[in-house]
């Protein structure tokens, strides 16, 4: 056995009714899935295809609390997004065949740096400073399933007050169909996680807020906005 250099913990997400958890080994996101959301990015929501960012796998927070506010931002936003796990291997796979991977989906929030977003945009550079960065991925319970979700109304509220609200029936891409072309690029497997886009109704918190966000069917995540 070659000596280590370091211990690093899997991040894990718990399972509903299990002891064991689920091992999160990569972070997709789908952006701009939901056609609403795509028009108040000021974005044309044709159905052209999905594009895709990734988060880093320790960017979890399992089950919610507290967030501290992230560093080098002012604009701080809120992106509620079913979640789905994988557990079993895909690859370019059609969508019936993607559905039968679906290890259970959770309730996720993909916080978002959105200046940083909006200036690397604007210079036709990357997202990963506006997406991925330490808990900026909170992540309910995962809730087995024996097919992928459909429709469920997804909702967001913000110290009570319900700021996104739709249903997950409004994707442009089904989570099927998001499985079945994101494996046309990478052998999916157990241990990747996708977050399939957010409705409309995005928008800023500050340290002292609680989100609170469900999924009919699926579960519910509670996060508090905290000093960095
Ligand atoms: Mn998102």
């Amino acid at each position: 056995m070659s000596p280590t250099l370091f211990q690093i913990s899997h991040p894990v997400v718990p399972v509903l009714g299990e002891t064991a958890a689920y091992p999160v080994r990569r972070i997709f996101c789908v952006g701009r899935n939901y056609a609403a959301h795509a028009r108040e990015m000021g974005s044309d929501p044709t159905r052209e295809a999905p594009c895709y960012f990734t988060k880093s796998a320790d960017s979890v927070v399992p089950g919610g609390g507290p967030v501290p506010y992230p560093p080098g931002t002012a604009n701080l936003h809120h992106e509620v997004e079913l979640v789905v796990a994988l557990g079993a291997p895909v690859f370019r796979a059609n969508a019936a065949t993607a559905a039968g991977a679906v290890f259970g989906h959770a309730v996720g929030l993909d916080l978002t740096r959105r200046d940083l977003q909006l200036a690397a945009k604007d210079l036709g550079q990357p997202w990963d400073l506006g997406k991925s960065f330490e808990f900026s991925a909170p992540v309910s319970p995962l809730r087995r399933a024996a097919a992928p979700v459909l429709a469920a109304r997804i909702e967001l509220a913000v110290n009570g007050t319900v700021r996104q609200s739709a249903d997950v029936a409004d994707m442009t891409w089904s989570v099927p169909e998001v499985i079945a072309h994101l494996s046309r690029f990478y052998h999916l497997g157990p241990g990747d996680l996708i977050f399939t886009g957010t409705p409309e109704g995005v928008g800023p918190v500050v340290p002292g807020d609680r989100i609170e966000a469900r999924i009919d069917g699926i579960g519910e995540l509670a996060v508090d906005i905290t000093v960095g």
